[in-house]
């Protein structure tokens, strides 16, 4: 069990994870630059130059609410990181947990599991475990009687704009009113009565997510994908929890060799990581300072930036290897300024 780091009174958990070298990077003879001695703390060691990998290996610490390291189970980084954040909605407020790093780092497995047979790690992800503790809450006695009904939609922002994962991937409209409220509009809400209902929607969504994809190469890694469980109390809204499978955050893609359409993707992810870094840091100010206007993500995610009963959870997801170096370092970065309230 990770014991936490830096305590304080916040709304917001920073946490990282690192994934195993895979076989392809032990094959390519890439080396683990990540470690993780715990309590919160991740060590980079960053080459200097790239020329002698071995010799000039530079320290950087790295401080978190947790960190887990590559043996580290869906089950346990749940628990510390999403687990807590149910109850949030079940007291009326809005919940969100993202997960965010560079493709192939793990966002996927964590967040939406494994399942895909061709691993060995068939993992449950933390859409599937937040589920059934929703299930869980909503037959205690204490909730039983509040007559709160279970809904979920789930779908994905690609170059600004958002498509249905539950319809088809239908292209949908956002819409704020003169109340700035944001509204998805004709996005369908589905009713769940177990958590067996959600784990299939989350199954036809990401089949949705992957295939089918028409409209250019609307790969899932430069997409974000959102899947919220809404709590509704006479027909109104009583709590909300969004979790959050992030585009990909990598470096170094090569700008002369990239065709049109990827440099408008890369510019577009970057431009909302940056609109959901800021949007995050300001959590809990006045609602008329925080910019999710910057951002289709922002703008559609709006509610859980703003009210006092507002928690957000992110796990940055890293690759062990020295070839990932640059977008690791990028992503702890990212990270730690989130953090920095
Ligand atoms: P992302 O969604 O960030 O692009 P994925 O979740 O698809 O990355 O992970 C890439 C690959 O690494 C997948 O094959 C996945 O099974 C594997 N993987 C990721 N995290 C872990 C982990 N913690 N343990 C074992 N395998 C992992
Ligand atoms: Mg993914």
């Amino acid at each position: 069990v990770p014991k936490k780091g830096k305590v304080e009174a916040r709304s917001i958990c920073v946490c990282v994870r690192k994934r195993p070298l895979n076989s392809k990077e032990v094959t390519k003879n890439d080396i683990d630059v990540v470690s993780i001695p715990g309590n919160g703390t991740l060590l980079l060691h960053e080459p200097k130059q790239k020329v002698d990998l071995t010799k000039y290996l530079d320290n950087q610490v790295f401080h978190f609410d947790y960190s887990f390291d590559e043996s580290s189970t869906n089950d346990l980084v749940y628990r510390f990181t999403a687990k807590p954040l149910v109850q949030t909605i079940f007291d009326g407020g809005v919940a969100t947990c993202f997960a965010y790093g560079q493709t192939g780092s793990g966002k996927t497995h964590t967040m939406g599991g494994d399942f895909s047979g061709k691993s060995q790690n068939n993992a449950k992800g933390i859409y599937a475990m937040a589920a059934q503790d929703v299930f869980a809450l909503l037959k205690q006695r204490r909730y039983s009687g509040l007559d709160l009904c279970p809904y979920v939609t789930f779908f994905e922002i690609y170059n600004s704009k958002v498509f249905d994962l539950l319809n088809k991937k239908a292209k949908l409209r956002v819409l704020e009113d003169e109340k700035q409220q944001v509204q998805v509009v004709g996005l369908q809400e589905m009713y769940v009565s177990c958590a067996e209902d959600v784990i299939k929607m989350i199954e036809m969504g990401s089949a949705c997510r992957t295939s089918g994809q028409t409209s250019a190469n609307a790969n899932s890694s430069r997409s974000h994908a959102v899947l919220q469980v809404i709590l509704r109390r006479r027909n109104q809204v009583h709590g909300k929890f969004s979790l959050v499978d992030l585009a990909g955050n990598e470096r170094g893609i090569d700008v002369r060799s990239s065709d049109r359409q990827t440099l408008v993707e890369t510019a577009e992810i970057n431009r909302s990581l940056l609109a959901l870094k800021e949007c995050i840091r300001s959590l809990g100010m006045d609602s008329h300072h925080i910019p999710f206007r910057m951002s289709k993500l922002t703008q559609v995610l709006r509610d859980s930036f703003i009210g006092e009963n507002s928690r957000t959870c992110m796990i940055a997801m890293v690759s062990p290897g020295m070839s990932s170096c640059d977008s690791t370092v990028n992503t702890l970065r990212y990270a730690d300024r989130v953090k920095e309230l």
